[in-house]
């Protein structure tokens, strides 16, 4: 038996999958206190864990960072996360000394959890509830213009914020060294091998358990008509303009459509529903899952989870660069369609491609077995519990950056030999462009050949 304690932020998304993996723990006989917000009360209490609100420590927000928060910006959420943990601080410390954890189960992006396993020095395995980036995987991620100067311009900031941490007993790299996976780390990513991308460049200290979900139910699709369900997950979902195009390429279609609208959106906006349409805040969204025959999805990673789960191909209308990255993996393994035009026309031809081409479905059952091929929530609980666990001292991605980092250095050679050849040989008024076309092709190069290498690893 042992005490952990388990920490999220207050997100449906983060704190979801760890609600299976916290009952399984209690099931075996720990002590599991979990720390996490009113909102989530009720579903960590059925779990069994003890329940400790955290809700006097969310700072007041002003309009501005309110709105940062609603746009899921980074430097936003950076800058919350690190005011969230300072006035956690003496809380903590006294929990720590008094509770006196074995393990921490902490969410990767949660820093209060992190930074005070760290301070406190317990053993600690992260929960990784989209799929585990490092330079290899964040391939999958393009970051929007508007994400990119998100990033940058909040760089100052979030150093300056950072600043503050360190009289309190927490010494942090960098704000990247907070949410990066690393291959030194205990990690649970809710995930298949098979589906996460690049997952031979994760070290041994990564399980890889599946879907962690409460049902236990198998998709089953025998019904009169064809089900459709519609949900842009809890976070940017108040787009009542995107339901009513979804409606009216829906209504006049031979199915049934289920849509999840989220709590902040009056459903009186989409006016009188067609008889084969249902709107409500909330769903049991496995349940829908395992009658759903598509998906309209945001792409979060626990939707598109879950639907997999469930065997249900998706149309993807990721909005984050995140969201992008897992809906690119669905069109890798060909379980979905993205749907690049929004439009009314657009919506209904999505979904009729995903209805009439059967290669969707075939396509998401085998991913479905997969998954359930995993061992889940329990493999979870039973690589928490025997945390921290030794490393085979082989580390994938150190082998790969090794590579990279001789074919920068000959890369690099060989542009600064054309710069000068060009500047002696035909001109130097010019040369600029050498070296701007060599800036320009350095990224797809080293992407080219860092993934040949990737392929070669596999092959050993
Ligand atoms: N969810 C649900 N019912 C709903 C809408 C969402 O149970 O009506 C759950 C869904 O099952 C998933 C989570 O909320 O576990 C949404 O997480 P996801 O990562 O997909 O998206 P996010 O809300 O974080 O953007």
């Amino acid at each position: 038996m042992k005490r952990i304690a388990v920490f999220c932020i207050p997100a449906h998304g983060h704190t979801n999958p760890m609600l299976p993996v916290a009952a399984e723990l209690v099931k075996r006989g720990n002590e599991v206190r979990f720390y996490s917000f009113n909102e989530f009360e009720d579903k960590i209490k059925a779990t069994g864990a003890s329940f400790v609100s955290c809700d006097s420590f969310l700072p007041e927000l002003t309009e501005q960072e309110e709105e940062g928060l609603k746009n899921v910006s980074t430097t936003e959420m950076t800058i919350q996360d690190i005011r969230i943990t300072l006035s956690m601080d003496s809380f903590l410390d006294g929990e720590f000394n008094t509770f006196r954890p074995d393990v921490i189960y902490t969410d990767s992006v949660c820093f209060w959890g992190k930074l005070n396993a760290l301070k406190h020095n317990v053993p600690m395995v992260v929960s990784t509830s989209t799929f585990a980036f490092n330079q290899m995987s964040s391939q999958y991620m393009k970051n929007s213009s508007k994400e990119l100067a998100d990033m940058i311009f909040g760089l100052p900031k979030i150093s300056k914020e950072l600043k503050t941490l360190e009289p309190y007993g927490y010494h942090i790299k960098n704000a990247l060294s907070l949410i990066q996976s690393d291959n030194n780390t205990d990690s649970v990513v809710y995930t298949s091998k098979r589906f996460q991308p690049f997952s031979e460049s994760f070290s041994d200290r990564y399980a890889f358990v599946g879907p962690s979900v409460f049902s236990s139910a198998l998709p089953n699709k025998t019904k009169e008509r064809p089900l459709v369900y519609i949900s842009m997950g809890t976070v940017i979902n108040d787009r009542p303009d995107f339901y009513a195009k979804c409606i009216n390429a829906l209504k006049n279609e031979n199915v049934d459509v289920i849509i999840s609208c989220g709590n902040s959106m009056n459903i009186d906006k989409l006016g009188t529903l067609p008889e084969n349409i249902q709107v409500f805040p909330y769903v049991n969204q496995l349940d829908v899952l395992s009658r759903a025959d598509a998906f309209i999805t945001h792409c979060g990673m626990n939707s598109v989870s879950e639907s997999l789960y469930m065997a249900t191909p998706l149309v993807l209308y990721p909005q984050t660069s995140e969201q992008k990255a897992v809906a690119k993996r669905v069109t890798d393994i060909k379980a979905g369609v993205l749907l690049s035009d929004d439009s009314v026309d657009g919506i209904r031809a999505c979904v009729n491609e995903i209805l009439n081409n059967p290669e969707y479905s075939k396509a998401a059952k085998a991913c479905s077995e997969d998954f359930r091929s995993c061992p889940g929530a329990t493999g979870a609980a039973e690589f928490i519990e025997s945390a921290p666990h030794p490393s085979s001292g082989v580390d994938p991605l150190k082998e790969l950056n090794k590579k990279n980092g001789k074919i920068q250095i000959l890369y690099w050679s060989i542009v600064t030999a054309l710069i000068l050849l060009f500047g002696f040989l035909i001109s130097w008024k010019f040369v600029w462009i050498v070296g701007v076309l060599g800036g320009t092709l350095s990224y797809p190069i080293t992407k080219f050949i860092q993934n040949r290498k990737y392929r070669s690893l596999l092959k050993k």
